[in-house]
């Protein structure tokens, strides 16, 4: 060999391509809705928090994240030591995969899974396996009837993204019997803050009831602290040794983790998102559906929006049209869904806005 060559699986990754960074038409008021983020940014508390951190810049950060395992052991009645704080819930995700996949693995997500899940997988060398979804959702039987005697993981965000369909808790409990012991279970619950429903749970009690299931969360999307890079993971007491001893020793930043505690002893900033959530996106979805667009029934702080295949009115021209009026949703030709666009609920004005344009849109000649 004349030069050096990544481990096998790296070139058949394709490269994750985030939201767009909207373009605005002169005039126009931007409104990025194609991230998933919250259009309320952090609390208040938690900027003030970062900014004070600013006079400590040259202190390596306390290692473990003791601070903010703390804050959220609290605020979800968690063990601190049984939870694992990282550099946004991708690098969490990535050493779970380093730590539990090796060549030749396999690790089972859905069609419509999260990209980092495939992207996670390959990079340690094994096959993702892709399991097909029922209506948009996870399929707990089509997951089960791919293990085989090499899979070693399951990737399940729930809700997921970018469908915005959940798994009742009684279907996570069947899937997670129905695998092997020696099976990885991961259960992403991203958007789980957004969720109300009697049939919804994070899964916190099979990871604290099993030796095998563990529990990613973020604090990218109702905190608002997408920038800031913050992620948490709950497990059994073994995984997150194991996990300890790969994770960078300095691997959440101190204006972070201070932040992060802040945002999550903000109740009141959650809970008023949350109510603005579920407010709009029953008023989205009643909204576009009047105008003869299929729109996926969502628990997430976004909504699938459908397109027919027809020239002049398929899911790129609605994006190309949207964004010339500053509004930037997201297009998903990488999630296997090139006839969709994923809108993030957004402040009323966005909210409006979008309906008004796929009125104009559908109505155009
Ligand atoms: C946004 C998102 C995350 C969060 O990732 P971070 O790295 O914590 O920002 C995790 N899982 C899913 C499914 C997501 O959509």
């Amino acid at each position: 060999m004349s030069r050096p060559v990544p481990n096998p699986g790296i070139l058949d990754i394709a490269p994750y391509t985030p939201g767009k960074r909207p373009v605005p038409e002169p005039g126009r008021k931007v409104f990025k809705l194609s991230a998933n983020e919250t259009p309320f940014g952090p609390s208040p508390k938690a900027i003030e928090v970062y900014k004070q951190a600013a006079a400590h810049l040259e202190d390596y950060p306390e290692g473990t994240s003791r601070v903010l395992r703390e804050a959220i052991g609290r605020a979800f009645g968690l063990d601190p030591n049984r939870i694992i704080c990282g550099a946004g819930s991708d690098e969490i995700l990535n050493l779970l995969a380093h730590t539990y996949l090796r060549h030749g693995d396999e690790a089972i997500s859905t069609t419509h899974g999260f990209l980092v899940y495939p992207i996670a997988t390959k990079a340690s060398g094994a096959i993702n396996v892709v399991a097909p979804e029922t209506n948009f959702t996870a399929d707990v039987d089509a997951i089960l009837k791919l293990v085989s005697p090499r899979t070693k993981l399951v990737w399940l965000a729930n809700p997921n993204n970018p469908t915005g369909t959940y798994l009742p808790f009684d279907e996570i409990k069947r899937l997670r019997a129905g695998l092997p012991l020696h099976v990885l279970l991961v259960l992403d619950a991203a958007y789980s803050d957004y969720v109300s429903r009697n049939d919804y749970e994070l899964g916190i009690e099979l990871v604290a009831t099993t030796d095998n299931t563990v529990m990613t969360h973020t604090f990218s999307k109702i905190h608002g602290l997408a920038a800031l890079r913050v992620g948490w993971m709950f497990g059994p007491a073994h995984i997150v040794d194991a996990v300890n001893r790969t994770r960078g020793p300095f691997n959440v930043s101190t204006p972070a983790m201070l932040a992060a505690v802040a945002a999550i002893e903000d109740t009141a900033h959650v809970q008023m998102s949350k109510a603005h959530t579920e407010k709009w996106r029953g008023w989205l979805t009643e909204e576009i559906g009047k105008l003869d667009l299929k729109v996926t029934p969502s628990v997430a702080n976004f909504v699938l929006i459908h397109f027919p295949l027809e020239k002049g009115r398929t899911s790129a021209d609605a994006d190309a049209f949207l964004t010339k009026r500053g509004l930037v949703l997201r297009a998903l030709n990488n999630y296997g869904l090139p006839h969709a666009l994923r809108m993030s609920i957004g402040t009323e004005e966005a909210n409006r806005l979008v309906v008004d344009g796929l009125r104009d849109f559908v109505a155009r000649k």
